[in-house]
């Protein structure tokens, strides 16, 4: 083969194609205590996860740096803090999102800054996330193909 076939050229890949959908998508709420924030990050083994409302609305995202950071007192640990505070005080809101329809390309740029990127629909609700890990996963996969195709290059 010394040609790269349509179907398995990566810019036809959209973020729905490769998008873990939002049912599968750890989260937290805008109202949760950053306790609650803590522990569903901790049990997940994730470092960071999507915030939003009660109706589902993307509205930020939250990491464990970002946490812990807040019970850093001048003396000792303000762990009380993790209690008292809400995610939506703390929570990160400058972060770039994409729609379903984002091409392969534009996920991969932002995802060079951040480790997933949230998928919105137009009313802003949460359609899910895509990962560094998917687009690596669709690169290996592409350049494991094509692999005749590079070697005549
Ligand atoms: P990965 O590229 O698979 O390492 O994922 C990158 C980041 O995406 C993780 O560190 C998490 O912050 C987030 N992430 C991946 N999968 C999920 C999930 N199912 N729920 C929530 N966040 C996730």
């Amino acid at each position: 083969m010394d040609f790269i076939k349509q179907e398995d050229a990566l810019y036809y890949l959209t973020a729905e194609d490769i998008m873990i959908s939002s049912e599968k998508v750890a989260h937290v709420q805008l109202n949760n205590p950053l306790e609650h924030a803590l522990l569903i990050l901790l049990k997940s083994g994730y470092s960071a996860v999507p915030v939003l409302d009660s109706k589902y609305r993307f509205k930020g995202t939250i990491g464990k740096g970002s946490i812990l950071n807040e019970t850093l007192g001048l003396e000792r640990f303000e762990m009380e803090n993790l209690s008292t505070k809400t995610v939506e005080s703390i929570m990160d809101t400058d972060i770039p999102c994409l729609k379903k329809s984002a091409n392969f390309f534009e996920c991969l740029k932002i995802l060079i800054d951040y480790s997933f990127i949230c998928i919105i629909d137009e009313n802003g609700f949460f359609d899910g996330i895509v990962t560094r890990r998917a687009i690596l996963k669709q690169m290996n996969q592409y350049f494991h193909v094509n692999k005749d195709v590079f070697k005549l290059l």
